[in-house]
């Protein structure tokens, strides 16, 4: 291990990716690069970089931005990865791990039921009307998972570390054995956790996604994925991407880059305030359920914070309002006055949603109920405001909803 690998997560999340060098002076924080062509003085030397003998850049996103390289270089070393291959979102990340991963017409996907609703719908939908044989199990039952697994020759386990919306914990390194066993690869969304409070690749994972438009850039004004695995597995991403062009821009990259420095200080204060407003919430009279995984009742905590190696449980938690019909939700959320109610999580802002008329809207009614995700269910992505703030925020709209 070398001096630069051995240095601590925060180190690591300011200064790696950064000063590549750029000629005879070397600029603090890196540029950025918005060209979409590379010239070189030797047609060998194009030649050799075409051809993948050289490392270099000829031709932008599609192929390599140097931008992208150094965000790429960053969320790999945080993940503890080989490497890393940027995308224009976070969906587009998971579509072209599924692919690199060799889920093909004919191939079969044991997954999650409990997950993010566009990868829910992208395997339901997509992938299976192009001939994919997509199976969903209960990922914390692992019997479920093993029968699914022994059924017939599976491409791909899929799951969510921490799942969305009702933060399930998924027993990576058990996962990890089964799909290994079955001789499927075993692909993890990190998102909810971030690199900062797991590292899948070490419990077993072969391919970490994350949608960077969550944690990594943590400003709400990013869009953007990342897959990390090995070498090789980079080589197919980069391969696929030519042909798709699934590309996240300089820009992007950059803002991406800027705001993971910060990722660790927001991790650990968004987890305190996220446990302080689950517990607070757990004995709110308006309230039915709280689900976020380092409360104490929650049977998977002792999982969750291995896992985790009790860096915290994350800024996301969900609670269900007591006796809420949908009209008394859209109360609620028209109620609050700081917390945002927006589509999205992870950034600094305390933002709410919906499940059932957003992230998980393509599901029917019924698909959402044999998840748990009912009528009544909120979820809440704690920001770095003040914590009284918030609290007092959701007291307020809770007694007008
Ligand atoms: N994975 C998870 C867990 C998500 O919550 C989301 C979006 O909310 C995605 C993937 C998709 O990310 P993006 O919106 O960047 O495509």
């Amino acid at each position: 291990m070398d001096k630069k690998s051995r240095r601590g997560f925060a180190t690591r999340a300011i200064h790696t990716g950064e000063r590549l060098p750029a000629g005879d002076f070397t600029p603090v924080v890196g540029p950025i690069h918005p060209s979409v062509g590379y010239t070189y003085e030797r047609a060998a030397d194009l030649d050799a970089v075409l051809g993948g003998e050289k490392e270099g850049f000829v031709y932008s996103s599609r192929y390599h931005n140097p931008t992208t390289a150094a965000l790429e270089q960053a969320v790999a070393d945080l993940e503890g990865g080989e490497a890393a291959h940027a995308f224009a979102s976070g969906m587009a990340a998971l579509h072209l791990a599924f692919l690199a991963a060799g889920v093909r017409a004919g191939s079969r996907v044991v997954a999650a039921a409990d997950i993010y609703g566009a990868t829910y719908s992208m395997l339901l939908n997509l992938l299976s009307e192009l001939g994919v044989d997509v199976t969903f199990v209960s990922i914390t039952d692992l019997g479920q998972v093993a029968a699914a697994l022994a059924a017939g020759p599976a491409a791909v386990l899929f799951a969510e570390t921490l799942s969305n919306p009702l933060l399930r914990t998924a027993d990576l390194p058990a996962l990890a054995e089964l799909a290994h066993a079955a001789g499927a690869l075993f692909l993890v969304d990190n998102t909810f956790c971030s690199p900062y409070l797991c590292n899948p690749l070490a419990h077993g994972a072969d391919l970490v996604v994350h949608s960077a438009t969550k944690f990594i850039s943590g400003h709400g004004d990013v869009m953007a994925g990342v897959v990390v695995g090995s070498r090789e597995m980079r080589s197919r991403l980069d391969a696929l991407n030519r042909l798709v062009g699934s590309s996240v821009g300089p820009f992007e990259s950059w803002l991406a880059l800027r705001g993971l420095k910060t990722l660790p200080l927001r991790m650990v204060r968004q987890s305190a305030s996220a446990l302080a407003l689950a517990e607070w919430l757990q004995s709110h009279p308006r309230i039915d359920c709280v689900y976020y995984p380092y409360l104490p009742e929650n049977p998977q905590l002792e999982l969750t914070r291995r896992l985790t190696e009790n860096r915290g449980g994350g800024s996301v938690l969900s609670f269900e309002i007591r006796g809420a019909d949908r009209s008394a939700v859209f109360r609620f959320l028209e109620g609050l006055e700081l917390i945002q109610p927006a589509t999205t999580l992870g950034d600094l802002y305390s933002l709410v949603l919906y499940p059932a008329i957003s992230s998980h809207r393509a599901l029917t009614p019924e698909a959402r109920a044999a998840v748990g995700i009912g009528e009544n269910l909120v979820r809440l992505s704690v920001g770095i405001e003040d914590l009284e703030d918030i609290q007092a925020d959701l007291e307020q709209a809770l007694a007008k909803g």
